[in-house]
């Protein structure tokens, strides 16, 4: 057997099964008892009290005896992957308890091993499980030379889940490609799947999307869980000011014209959207149909239509059709080249009101952008209602965030001298966020509605900064000051407002 440990000198042995505590220590004598009986199983976590890392039991010397000649038959099949092996290999998976969740398989639900295998259902199962509990967008399986990491994303933030031998990182990434309906007997080839899983006390619904990458270690693995953030989804929750808000919630009842969220990658863009479609779906009737690549959340009632950005003219096709459908709303992904945004000026013309994204970094550097593409600007300053930027902030933890004030340096540095002195918060790390001293985020926002004044000015200069200016005079805070305020809120630390502004 591969990746044995030595066998510690000490006999003493903390483990988890998986239900947030840890038990110990005991002699693993107890451990085998424990074992035995089935209370143990292979697959929850063992640590020696002389190490810090924790190991699947079935890999502990002394606990392994029951799953051995099954981690060997996993080789075989991942070494010969011939249909005959693959095929026992899935039923091997299929008569656990998951069966049902595959649905159909029922027949060939029978183990067709002499012994056991580790039970990879229920690891599967308790990883998703553990990542859905800790609120993770992303389940990671990333196999490197001789291990193979489990990470997840939480918050933004990448963090180990689990560590596991390498061999058992081909029935893992199998179960799951099973699960999404791929073809497992395919590894070298890229591949995207889905399905939707119980998770959580509730066991509620969770779709999940799937996608494989080969690589020189094997198979990475991707899982996003999709309906993690859609549960909050709503305008306030996202962190907008009641005034901003009330900006937004008005715009977003408009009976046509265009309103743009923009930002980096990661800025949260297509939360904001998926929250205003909420809104518009919650408080007026009509047909809303988005045009996404990929579909990031499922959202009841509106119809949602998939397809690849990069093939430019299926996505103008599939955009005119939609059009010729009549729907009151249209969610357009993102807007990257002159076609997509042609359709999208024409629909915000023509009785619609489209709601998109630009890659671009200011509320104001929309409208230049748009004009970069090649839209004429009196077409800007005719469709487009608001241009949005936001940002996507780690929210500091209440429950650990440690006060201090605000020295006159870092006052200054953000441009409000007379702040210095008050409060502000920095992050710490407790039980309640798991250390991470954050818990969940906040976006930061910055409207500018497009008024006569601003129209006028796109078609003349479209000076950005002028825009950008007169937007404040008009009471909308920018990016920045829109994070001051929930700096000084306790909401965010300065650190994190420095870093998401200054980009
Ligand atoms: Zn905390």
């Amino acid at each position: 057997m591969p990746d044995s440990p030595e066998k510690p000198s000490c006999d003493q042995w903390y483990f988890e099964i998986g239900d947030g505590n840890t038990y110990g220590p005991f002699s693993l004598e107890k451990l085998q008892k424990w074992a035995a009986l089935g209370n143990l199983m292979p697959t929850h976590r063992v640590r020696n009290a002389d190490s810090s890392e924790w190991t699947i039991a079935a890999y502990v010397p002394g606990l392994e005896s029951t799953t051995k000649a099954t981690v060997d038959d996993d080789e075989e099949v991942v070494e010969k992957p011939t249909s005959k092996g693959i095929g026992g290999f899935v039923r091997g998976l299929g008569g656990k308890k998951g069966a049902a969740a595959e649905g159909g398989d029922k027949s060939q639900a029978r183990v067709v091993h002499n012994l056991e295998p580790p039970d990879i259902v229920a690891l599967c199962d308790e990883l998703l499980e553990s990542a859905f509990v800790r609120g993770a967008s992303d389940l990671h399986l990333d196999p490197e030379d001789d291990i193979v990491l489990v990470d997840i994303r939480v918050d933004g933030e990448l963090e180990t889940l689990r560590k596991f031998p390498k061999n058992l990182h081909g029935p893992l990434v199998g179960r799951y490609k099973v699960l999404a309906k791929m073809d497992i007997a395919e590894r070298r080839a890229p591949q995207d799947g889905q399905f939707v899983y119980p998770l959580g006390p509730n066991k509620k619904r969770v779709s999940i999307r799937a996608a494989c990458l080969p690589t020189t270690h094997g198979e990475r693995l991707t899982l996003r869980l999709l309906a993690v953030e859609t549960e909050e989804l709503t305008l306030k929750r996202i962190g907008m000011s009641k005034e901003a808000l009330e900006v937004f919630a008005k715009y977003v009842g408009h009976r046509q014209g265009m309103i743009l969220v923009t930002g980096p990658t990661g800025s949260g863009k297509s939360t904001t959207l998926y929250a205003a479609l909420r809104h518009r779906l919650a408080h007026q009737p009509g047909r809303i149909i988005t045009v996404e690549d990929p579909v990031e959340f499922d959202i009841v009632g509106v119809a949602q239509a998939e397809v690849d950005s990069t093939d430019r003219v299926r996505f103008a096709t599939v955009l005119r059709n939609i059009l010729r459908s009549d729907p009151d709303v249209v969610m357009i992904g993102e807007i990257r080249d002159r076609e997509s945004a042609d359709i999208a000026i024409k629909a915000a013309l023509t009785g619609h009101l489209v709601l998109s994204t630009l890659h671009t970094k200011s509320a104001a550097g929309a409208f230049t952008r748009l004009i970069d593409i090649g839209i004429e600007p009196y077409q800007v300053a005719s469709t487009l209602h608001l241009s949005v930027a936001q940002r996507l902030i780690r929210r500091l933890c209440t429950h650990c965030r440690k006060p201090r004030q605000l020295t006159h340096a870092e006052a200054d540095l953000l441009g409000i001298s007379d702040a210095a002195g008050k409060t502000v918060y920095d992050p710490v790390g407790c039980k309640q966020c798991r250390g991470r001293g954050y818990q969940g985020r906040v976006g930061l926002f910055e409207l500018i509605p497009i008024d006569e004044s601003i129209s006028r000015k796109i078609i003349n200069s479209c000076d950005e900064e002028e825009i950008a200016r007169y937007a404040r005079e008009q009471g909308h805070p920018s990016l920045k000051q829109d994070g001051v305020y929930k700096l000084l809120a306790g909401a965010i630390s300065l650190q994190d407002l420095i870093v998401a502004t200054s980009e």
